[in-house]
């Protein structure tokens, strides 16, 4: 089978290909993978998502994961690629990461490779030779590689007769097929034809952190998916806070400064829209945290590109703990100890926020998503989508197409920034895993009127932990506005635009209110006493929801949206109701950022095992022999051990390789190569505190 040396080596000798078409996983197989789990990456069982994927990819099905930053995609295709046979293609854009992968995977014992422009001509003759010789188990390539007619002939080879065959083909990121989504790649398309292309036909798997249902049907459809074991899970990351605050544009940098002030032992990613904001916001926050020894780094697009490597570099290494950045950063970037991320701005989308935030707290540890917004981050978007900047290579209905979907990702948006209820809840709605948690349907109407906040976003008791939840005061139940909204729409048939709705129950006496003799309307002027403005702002939550609609264009008008029924059919027991925040006013920017836990103690006060010195400062010594051996390696130190490995060497105090290896992320190879040091380091701490 060509899988050779190498160690430490997972047996693959009961795994036999059958009529060449597809590899039989025998009952060990899973056996084995579990095997290689521990093995290569310390862990002792699959996330129950990775198991269904595994145990499908295993047992020769294509898959489809759909899974939130941090869940662990990648060991859903890095495992089965280490334990059958051949070589296992993994498709990325992430071109300038494939590096990193590579480098941790090794570390992790395994043979990874990756083919892509970065190497050199001969460089990339050597990694093919070696892959036909069965020298890697798993390789990385660009999906413009597919196109490629020498790699084709290449791939041919290996999943020919006499090849050591290609048992998977993973498409990492896998929502960049869909025009849908926001990260359309052209290049993805090939990847079917490319399939389509090899004599045997490979299982496939796509894997995506953010997907809405119609992206994940493009998915399967594009990707040629044949009936694929689909596991969407755990959208809901718990150990995430989210938090959202309206506030000006100064306020907001005062209140990042401060955060970070508080947080100075953090790392955290600040986004920002636009590369001058980028330019201005680290700049001003650099001078600001200097005395407190804090180091900012800045990213984006129109830097050099050292400057760029090179600030990432450092953030990574946690040289420089806060990174003011575009979204031109993070894309897989795998740093686990990210403890915070604040939106300077508004992003495009849920998606696209849901994946920044993400990259916060992925060892699992509690971090904190803050979203700073204002009317103008609502402008400048608009206007960014009409300019259409990336789309002049389409036709005019396709470039119509796309900005309308622009509209209806940003509107998701304001929602989100609007809502009072839970913003977890309205998070995982979005994506469609409202089972998690506790979250009702969408269709299900809000509980009643006086409820919590975050009652009325039908999370029930609220998740306790997001801004909503936790400081639901500020609500403001605006349900009879936001009814005879509704029905005035529906009773003028959805012709008007908000302004024009808004003046109209108002009462206003303007001369296009007498001109389509909205004065003569049931619903005029029912709401005399509330503010044209206020209205406005409650109709454009209830557009938001997904009450009411707005048409795109110059000009939008309202019409009745697929939740209207929720209030002119109001179930009995559960009348409509309706809240929103209270408008900013008087109110100053009221920012209680919640502190972030002290997990060290936090977890040493669970665990009753008694331990020499204090853990917090075992865990600084760690930190230190860690970095030692990363800058021995030059590699990042998380690729030497997660912060969540250190912590559990403090809590259990191993003092054997055994014991080491009961340490979550501790697996053979790390024991091996990195196993000594981290042992002396403990043994010597406490000799040193045992007076
Ligand atoms: P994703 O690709 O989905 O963003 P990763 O594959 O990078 O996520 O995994 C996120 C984190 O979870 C990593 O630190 C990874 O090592 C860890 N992890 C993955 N699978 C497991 C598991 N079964 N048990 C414990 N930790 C895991
Ligand atoms: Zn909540």
């Amino acid at each position: 089978m060509g899988v050779e040396g190498g160690s430490p080596h997972v047996g693959t000798a009961k795994i036999t290909r059958t009529g060449g078409a597809m590899f039989d996983a025998g009952a060990a197989t899973m056996e084995e993978a579990r095997a290689a789990l521990s093995t290569y990456f310390g862990y002792d069982a699959f996330r129950p998502g990775q198991e269904r994927l595994v145990s499908a990819i295993l047992a020769g099905r294509d898959a489809l994961g759909v899974m939130p930053t941090g869940a662990g995609k990648s060991v859903c295709y890095q495992i089965p690629a280490l334990t059958l046979p051949g070589l296992t293609l993994v498709v990325s854009p992430l071109v300038s990461l494939m590096g990193d992968q590579v480098r941790a995977l090794k570390a992790a014992g395994a043979r990874p490779s990756y083919l892509n422009s970065t190497l050199t001509v001969p460089q990339q003759n050597t990694v093919l030779k070696r892959a036909r010789e069965g020298w890697y188990q798993i390789m990385y390539v660009a999906p413009e590689r597919l196109a490629d007619e020498r790699f084709l002939a290449f791939a041919r080879e290996l999943a020919g007769p006499d090849g050591i065959g290609i048992p998977l083909v993973a498409v990492d990121e896998a929502h960049c097929v869909s025009q849908w989504g926001q990260d359309f790649r052209p290049s993805y398309l090939e990847i079917a034809r490319f399939i389509d292309s090899l004599p045997v036909r490979p299982v496939v798997a796509a894997f995506t952190a953010t997907a809405t249902e119609r992206v994940r049907t493009d998915i399967v459809q594009m990707l040629g998916l044949r009936r694929p074991e689909t596991v969407v899970t755990g959208f809901d990351r718990q150990n995430l806070y989210f938090g959202v605050e309206e506030m000006g544009d100064k306020a907001k940098a005062l209140w990042i400064r401060d955060f970070a002030l508080s947080h100075a032992d953090a790392s955290g990613i600040i986004y920002c829209s636009t590369r001058r904001a980028v330019d201005e916001l680290a700049f001003a926050l650099g001078r600001e945290l200097a005395p407190a020894g804090i180091r900012v780094g800045r990213y984006h697009a129109g830097m050099a590109a050292d400057e760029r490597t090179e600030n990432q570099a450092a953030f990574i290494d946690d040289l420089v703990p806060v990174i003011v950045a575009t979204n031109a950063f993070g894309m897989g970037i795998d740093k686990p100890n990210v403890r915070y991320v604040i939106h300077h701005n508004v992003p495009e989308s849920i998606e696209a926020y849901y994946q920044e935030a993400g990259r916060a707290g992925r060892d699992g540890d509690p971090a904190e998503c803050h979203l700073l917004w204002n009317g103008n981050d609502f402008r400048l978007r608009r206007y960014l989508i009409d300019r259409g900047d990336d789309e002049s290579e389409l036709d005019d209905d396709a470039r119509e197409r796309a900005r309308q979907n622009r509209y209806r990702l940003l509107s998701a948006m304001e929602g989100y920034c609007e809502t009072t209820g839970c913003l977890r809840a309205y998070i995982l709605r979005y994506f469609g895993d409202e089972g998690a948690l506790g979250v009702e349907t969408a269709s299900a109407p809000a509980h009643g009127a006086t409820g919590a906040a975050a009652c009325a976003e039908g999370l029930s008791g609220g998740c306790g932990n997001c801004s909503n939840c936790t400081n639901p005061a500020e609500a403001e139940d605006v349900t009879a506005i936001a009814r005879e909204a509704v029905l005035l729409v529906r009773a003028t048939g959805g012709r008007f635009g908000r302004a024009l709705v808004a003046d109209a129950l108002h009462g206003a006496n303007t001369e296009r209110i007498r001109q389509y003799r909205l004065d003569e309307m049931p619903g005029f002027g029912t709401l005399a006493s509330e503010p044209v403005a206020h209205i406005k702002d409650v109709i454009g939550q209830l557009i938001g929801r997904g009450y009411l609609s707005q048409s795109q264009g110059q000009f939008p008008t309202v019409a009745l949206g697929p939740r209207a029924v929720e209030v002119l059919e109001e179930a009995p027991g559960k009348p409509f109701a309706f809240t929103m925040k209270r408008r900013a006013g008087g109110r100053r920017a009221a920012v209680r950022a919640r502190q972030a836990v002290d997990l060290l103690r936090d977890e040493a006060s669970r665990d009753a095992r008694p331990r020499v010195g204090d853990d917090g400062a075992l865990f600084e010594h760690l930190r230190e022999v860690r970095r030692e051996l990363a800058i021995e390696r030059a590699w990042a130190p998380y690729m030497i051990a997660s912060d969540k490995a250190l912590r559990g060497m403090c809590r259990r105090r191993p003092t054997t390789r055994d014991e080491l290896l009961e340490v979550p992320g501790i697996g053979e190879k790390k024991a091996d190569d990195f196993g000594d040091a981290f042992l002396a380091e403990i043994s010597r701490f406490e000799d040193e505190n045992r007076s």
